[in-house]
C-alpha cells in the first residue's frame, strides 16, 4: 500500500499551494527511535534525520519532508510536524514498519553508540518526486547514498542551486562508493568530526576538511560537538564555539538540527555569500543548543524564531573580542 498525504502544517497553505511556493526539500529518514542517556532512558522517540531537519528548518522557511514510514506511524508524530510549515505530500506511508534506531550515550554525550538499526521500510524505499518547480535548496539528510543519488537525478538545475548532505559511519563503512558518487554532485558536506576522520581517513580536521573537497563539495562543515564547528568554503575557513550549556540532557538530533537552523536560513534568505553562511552556520548552531535540552523534538516545540534569535544575541556577546 502507498499513500500520500495531503496535509501541511496548521493554519499554512494546502499542500498544493505549498508546493508551488516551496523552495526547499528534505530527504532523510523519520524514525521510531530509543534513546537512553546517562539521565533518562525513553522508547519511542519521534526522530529521524528528515523528521528533525524539517522541523528546525521550518522556523525560517517552508520545507518539503521526503520520506517514508510504515502503517505504525503514529498520527500523534504527523501532528508535531503539522505544527510547523512542513509540507508531507511526500511523506509516504509503506506496507511494514518505520525505520527504527536505538542508541545510547554514556559519558561522552557527543557521540551515539548505535545499539541497533532497523531500516526496514527504508529499505525498497524509492523516492518519486512530484514538484510543480524543482526546489532551489535541496538536503540530503542522512540515509541511504543510494537513496540520495536517486533524489538529486530527479532535479535539475540550474533551478537546484544549493545541495547539502549530511551521513553517518553506519553509510561510510557500508556503502562508501556510493557515498563517493554523491560528493561529486553536491554543494556542501554537513559531518561531524569522527565522520570526516573515517571519510578521509586523516585524524587532522583541517587536512580532512581539503580532502572532502577535493572529493567534491566546494563547501564543508564540520560538527564538533560541545566543541563547536568549523566551516571550509573554498580557501575561506570559520570556527564557531558551541553555545555554552550548563546542562545537555540528550543530544540526539543535534546534528540534524543545526543543519536544519544552517539549511534553513540559507534557503530563507537565498544568499550563498560566505558571510552569509558564517550566519547561517550561527544558527544551525543556536537551533541544535535547543533540542539537546530535552528528547526528541520536545525543546523545539517550546520554542520560535523569537527565542532563537534572542540566544543568538547573546551568543554574539560570548563570541566577539
Ligand atoms: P543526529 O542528529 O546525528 O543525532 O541524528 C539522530 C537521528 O539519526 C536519529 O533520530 C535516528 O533515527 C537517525 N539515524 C540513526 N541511524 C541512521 C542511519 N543509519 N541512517 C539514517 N538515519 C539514521
Amino acid at each position: 500500500m502507498t499513500q500520500h498525504d495531503s496535509s501541511c502544517g496548521s493554519g499554512k497553505p494546502s499542500a498544493m499551494d505549498a508546493l508551488k511556493s516551496i523552495d526547499l526539500a528534505v530527504i532523510g529518514t523519520v524514525a521510531i527511535d530509543a534513546v537512553e542517556t546517562p539521565f533518562g532512558k525513553k522508547d519511542k522517540v519521534f526522530g529521524g534525520s528528515a523528521a528533525y531537519f524539517s522541523y528546525a528548518a521550518s522556523f525560517f522557511t517552508p520545507v518539503s519532508l521526503v520520506a517514508v514510514v510504515g502503517e505504525d506511524f503514529p498520527d500523534e508524530y504527523r501532528s508535531v510536524l503539522a505544527e510547523h510549515p512542513i509540507d508531507m505530500s511526500h511523506l509516504e506511508v509503506k506496507e511494514g514498519k518505520t525505520f527504527s534506531w536505538q542508541g545510547s550515550y554514556e559519558s561522552d554525550m557527543n557521540s551515539a553508540k548505535t545499539l541497533r538499526t532497523d531500516l526496514n521500510v527504508l529499505l525498497d524505499f524509492n523516492p518519486v518526486l512530484k514538484f510543480n518547480d524543482t526546489p532551489s535548496f535541496l538536503f540530503l539528510a542522512n540515509v541511504d547514498p543510494v537513496i540520495q543519488m536517486k533524489t538529486i537525478d530527479q532535479l535539475e538545475r540550474p533551478k537546484l542551486k544549493f545541495v547539502a548532505c549530511d551521513t553517518m559511519n553506519f553509510w561510510i563503512s557500508s556503502k562508501k562508493n556510493e557515498l563517493l558518487k554523491v560528493l561529486t554532485r553536491i554543494d556542501c558536506l554537513v559531518l561531524n568530526d569522527g565522520e570526516a576522520r573515517e571519510l578521509t581517513g586523516d585524524f587532522n580536521l583541517i587536512r580532512a576538511a581539503r580532502k572532502i573537497q577535493e572529493m567534491g563539495p566546494g563547501i564543508v562543515v564540520i560538527k564538533k560537538g560541545e566543541h563547536g564547528v568549523l566551516l571550509f568554503s573554498g580557501s575561506d575557513f570559520f570556527a564557531l564555539p558551541a553555545y555554552p550549556l550548563d546542562s545537555v540532557f540528550d543530544p540526539t538530533g543535534a546534528g540534524d538540527t543545526f543543519a536544519g537552523g544552517m539549511v534553513g536560513y540559507l534557503a530563507q534568505t537565498g544568499d550563498l555569500s560566505f558571510d552569509n553562511l558564517k550566519r547561517a552556520v550561527s544558527y544551525g548552531t543556536m537551533v541544535a543548543s535547543f533540542t539537546v535540552e530535552d528528547f526528541g523534538l520536545e525543546a523545539l516545540r517550546r520554542i520560535k524564531l523569537s527565542t532563537i534569535e534572542s540566544r543568538l544575541a547573546d551568543f554574539k556577546k560570548i563570541c566577539s573580542f
